[in-house]
């Protein structure tokens, strides 16, 4: 089990809230955020640990680099977000602008990366370019002999997974939000079809909305009230290293790895190609939502059928509000990660840069993303069931948009003006025939 920083909760589960978020990762939590900073009674149930999932387990990169255009203004507004973070929590995410790199080994890798840097990040207004030679090794020492180019991005930034969202929660508690952990939500309530409470393994919580934030879980949730949610898991291996001092600051992908300058000291490496797809119960009943992702990314998606598919096929997919729920027989989904995945992506790194020759492996962990079939997230009402709102479905890449998606969610439930256009997030986008666009970001 990673060593995700603990927040304690609170002790006296509230009758009656405006908002019940479900969910503490950093899509339920950056939410909570911002409506206790609208002055709304709020609360948080989370089944396990505050980011003991996807929000603690993540490479930890906030970029702008290779985004599909309808998440650009989303991670502009978030890292304006970030940036100031700290101050407005009073506390440590580890948040940090220092660029990030994608090397290039070719002509087509630098020409798919010059297409993405003229088609959105000019346009946009990102500090994006094309760098080689000695502009390549002096944001990458040692890179030039064995990459063409590198798309570097330098307003790019990085956080400390293991720290930042425990640390935006404590604040939800400072401003007046309560927090609950080993506290799964099982259903909802509703009263003349609007909901009217949450109710939980400790009790019920009337409110006016909830917000389901529960990442890999959320299709589950949605199930049990007769609401199909498209979202299938994959597997990311991680690991961390021991620390060293070699000058490397800028986060960087190319070959085989993925590299995060870490506070403490080391480096997350991960693999730059692979992933596993767990093939489970509901990969079946998907299987078509899922075809375009699949024929986008299919050979380095691996799938495989493991030990997780029996453990889902061994839940319950129906349950009454008084039976206990999947969300208490699994607190912290901890999936093992794959070894020869992060041999192969830490050898690589130290053939073709030597300055990390003397790392060893500190730590290696697993941890399941929850994709939709356009990689796009959900960050909307749900017209079925009204008062229900849901943010998930991040796709791999809603550590850096966190700040901003939160803040987008609470504008939707509070019925503010938004920061940014919030259709392409729309939930009935998967269910009105609407054909939803395959990503175009990598
Ligand atoms: C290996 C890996 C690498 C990644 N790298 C990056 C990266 O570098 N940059 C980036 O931007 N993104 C990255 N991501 C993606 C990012 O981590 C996720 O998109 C983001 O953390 C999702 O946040 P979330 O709050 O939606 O989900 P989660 O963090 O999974 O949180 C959901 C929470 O809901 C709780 N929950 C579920 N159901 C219930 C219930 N019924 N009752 C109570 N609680 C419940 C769960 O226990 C969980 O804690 C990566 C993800 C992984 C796994």
């Amino acid at each position: 089990m990673i060593n995700v920083a603990r927040v304690t909760p609170d002790e006296t589960l509230p009758t009656s809230v405006d908002v019940v978020v479900i969910g503490g990762g950093i899509a339920g939590i950056t939410a909570a955020l911002e409506l206790v900073d609208r002055g709304l009674k709020v609360v948080v149930v989370e089944k396990g640990e505050v980011a003991a999932e996807q929000s603690s387990r993540n490479w930890g990169w906030c970029r702008q680099m290779g985004r599909d255009p309808r998440e650009i203004p989303l991670i502009l507004e978030s890292l304006k977000l970030w940036r100031n973070m700290d101050s407005r929590i009073n506390g440590e995410t580890g948040f940090k602008t220092a660029g990030i790199a994608y090397l290039c080994k070719d002509d087509s890798e630098t020409a798919r990366n010059t297409s993405w840097l003229e088609n959105y990040a000019k346009p946009a207004g990102i500090d994006s370019a094309i760098v080689s030679g000695k502009a390549l090794d002096d944001v990458l020492p040692g890179s030039s002999p064995h990459f063409k180019a590198a798309l570097y991005t330098p307003s790019d930034g990085r956080a400390e997974p293991f720290i930042a969202v425990p640390a935006i929660a404590r604040a939800v508690q400072a401003k007046g939000g309560k927090i609950f952990t080993n506290c799964a939500a099982r259903g909802i309530e509703t009263e003349a079809g609007r909901v009217s409470a949450v109710v939980t393994e400790r009790g019920t919580i009337k409110c006016k909305a909830a917000l389901l934030a529960g990442g890999y879980w959320s299709r589950h949730f949605l199930a049990n009230i007769g609401i199909s949610f498209p979202q299938l898991g994959v597997l990311g291996s991680v690991q961390r290293t021991t620390p060293l001092e070699n000058g490397f600051q800028t986060s960087f992908s190319g070959s085989k790895f993925c590299v995060r300058k870490r506070a403490d000291g080391g480096f997350t490496v991960t693999h730059n190609i692979y992933t596993v797809a767990q093939i489970v119960p509901d990969s079946f009943k998907y299987f078509t939502d899922f075809l375009s992702v699949l024929k986008m990314d299919w050979r380095n998606i691996k799938p495989r059928l493991g030990s997780h598919f029996f453990a889902e096929a061994g839940l319950k997919r129906k349950w009454a509000l008084d039976e206990i729920s999947p969300f208490e027989k699994i607190r912290i989904l901890d999936p093992k990660p794959h070894d020869w995945i992060l041999d192969e992506a830490l050898a690589d790194l130290k053939a073709i840069f030597p300055a990390f020759a003397r790392v060893q492996v500190a730590e290696r962990w697993g941890g399941m993303i929850d994709a939709t079939p356009d990689a796009v997230p959900v960050i909307s009402a749900i017209a079925k069931q009204p008062g229900l709102y849901l943010s998930s479905g991040y796709s791999g890449h809603g550590f850096g948009i966190g700040p901003g998606a939160g803040k987008l969610m609470a504008q939707i439930i509070v019925g503010e003006q938004t920061c940014v256009e919030a259709s392409p997030f729309r939930f009935e986008r998967f269910s009105d025939g609407s054909k939803p666009k395959p990503m175009t970001g990598f």
